[in-house]
């Protein structure tokens, strides 16, 4: 599998990486050509100035040495005049048209002009890198030629340099330095690519940590991408991550339960006979299967809201009768404590949402206010308008929560004191549920401890939803 895997990475690395390196060479080759064949077009041909007194004496005066002379090796004519003169002795038989001039990279051009033109009126030609000065008409072994003087000029241009060079060297240049271009531009792009193919691939494997850190520092696009996907990488492993969690609570919040009842179901059925006594167990079973019912339903919501967020149906509520009638149904609970639930309203507000769903995460609230505030206290209900939001708030006087836990209060079967909550019969699921109910309304809550003693929890709605 992972050889598998490994083999397909590799061919993706090649491919992709050879795909962009051809593609890059194909065009920087194609289009070097076809400038070079535009230009070509408008080559321009070796400057021709007029040639000066002192070139043409010099050529004229070693013609005349040399004229009719017989048995002459042109080589070494050609290293005596250099000797003399500094200057190079270009030759030309008339009759077959045969160059003799010295071996020197780029001289090639001046051979060509030379074959092409016949040169017989006293001009310099300048070819960037040499200048030559034509011509001495002479006879050397009965046979016509026609002696050129070549001055070399060195001007250290990069051009001049390239020109000089032959053909197949220059075109081996050409070659070589696009194709170190291109493979290096291909790099740069492949490399990113293979980095995000090789993350994805990761991730898909289930290494949920792998993130991509060798150019997500880049401001390009690439780097644009890199963020995203570490962004995507850090929502996934959080996301998987709370449901493993999830799923490791509700496992050991449904056993606990289920071991009383298993030894409720023990007592009974010890107790067969003692009518009294099995009675008694029979209840704690029920309220065990209740409490187990209870827990699976709330689970059950939590999930249907977390993965089903478009099953809530909007309608216009009208947020004031709702709020009074949780109160209402609250205060028939609190009153056996002796607590009062007021509810304090400033305007009226309708607005689009999921009746059942925003009740009973106010209810929830609302019933948490109530359970933990102290005998013969109040609980403050309070719906107001502030920036642009509304905002529902739910304060009471009881001991709050510890300063350090007020971050968990949301997270499912988050419970401050096991023992006590236990008792009380919550699941630590109706926050949790409460929170994401509201975020289905485009809202937010927040608990925070108030500085005089009790939990303030505030719930902030859109005006319009
Ligand atoms: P439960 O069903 O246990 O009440 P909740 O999610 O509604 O679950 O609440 C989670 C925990 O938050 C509770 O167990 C309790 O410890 C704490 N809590 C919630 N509301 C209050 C409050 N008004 N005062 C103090 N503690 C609270």
């Amino acid at each position: 599998m992972t050889n598998t895997s490994n083999t397909s990475h590799k061919r993706f690395t090649l491919g992709i990486s050879l795909k962009l390196f051809i593609a890059f060479w194909l065009v920087i080759i194609t289009s070097v050509l076809i400038s070079y064949l535009i230009t070509m077009q408008f080559k321009q041909l070796p400057l021709q100035e007029q040639a000066t007194p002192q070139q043409l004496k010099i050529l004229v005066k070693f013609s005349e040495k040399v004229n009719d002379k017989e048995k002459v090796k042109l080589k070494e004519l050609q290293r005596n005049f250099y000797r003399k003169y500094q200057q190079d002795l270009i030759i030309k038989r008339i009759n077959n048209n045969r160059i003799y001039l010295p071996r020197k990279p780029g001289w090639f051009e001046i051979r060509n002009y030379l074959e092409k033109n016949p040169l017989n009126n006293p001009v310099t030609i300048d070819f960037g890198f040499a200048k030559v000065t034509s011509s001495q008409p002479i006879m050397i072994d009965g046979k016509q030629y026609q002696f050129f003087i070549a001055k070399e000029i060195h001007r250290k241009h990069i051009i001049n340099l390239i020109k000089q060079l032959p053909v197949a060297i220059r075109i081996l240049l050409l070659f070589s330095i696009s194709f170190l271009c291109c493979w290096l531009l291909a790099k740069s792009f492949s490399k990113p690519l293979i980095a995000i193919q090789k993350a994805s691939k990761d991730i898909g494997e289930g290494k949920l940590t792998t993130r991509i850190t060798e150019f997500d520092q880049r401001s390009d696009e690439f780097g644009d991408l890199a963020r995203s996907f570490n962004q995507m990488a850090e929502q996934l492993e959080s996301n998987i991550s709370a449901h493993q969690r999830l799923l490791g609570d509700v496992s050991h919040e449904l056993r606990s339960p289920l071991t009383r009842l298993q030894l409720a179901v023990a007592m009974a059925e010890k107790n067969i006979g003692n009518t009294e006594e099995q009675q008694k167990h029979l209840n704690r079973c029920e309220l065990e299967v209740e409490r187990l019912d209870e827990m699976i339903a709330d689970v059950l919501t939590l999930s249907r809201l977390e993965h089903n967020k478009n099953t809530c149906v909007f309608e216009e509520v009208n947020l004031n009768k709702l709020v009074n009638k949780i109160v209402n149904d609250g205060q028939y609970f609190a009153t056996s404590k002796q607590v009062e639930v007021i509810f304090i309203e400033k305007l009226n507000y309708t607005i689009s949402a999921d009746e059942k769903l925003l009740a009973s995460a106010i209810s929830n609230v609302v019933n948490n206010a109530i359970k933990y505030s102290p005998v013969e206290q109040q609980v403050i209900v309070e719906l107001k308008e502030q920036s642009n939001t509304i905002m529902l708030s739910i304060s009471d006087n009881g001991s709050g929560v510890p300063e350090s836990m007020i971050d968990k209060l949301f997270q499912p079967f988050f419970r401050v004191a096991d023992a006590r909550d236990r008792s009380s019969g919550g699941t630590g699921l109706g926050l949790a549920i409460a929170q994401q109910a509201i975020s289905l309304h485009h809202g937010s809550i927040v608990a925070k401890n108030q500085s005089s003693g009790g939990l303030l929890i505030t719930i902030t709605l859109p005006l319009s939803t």
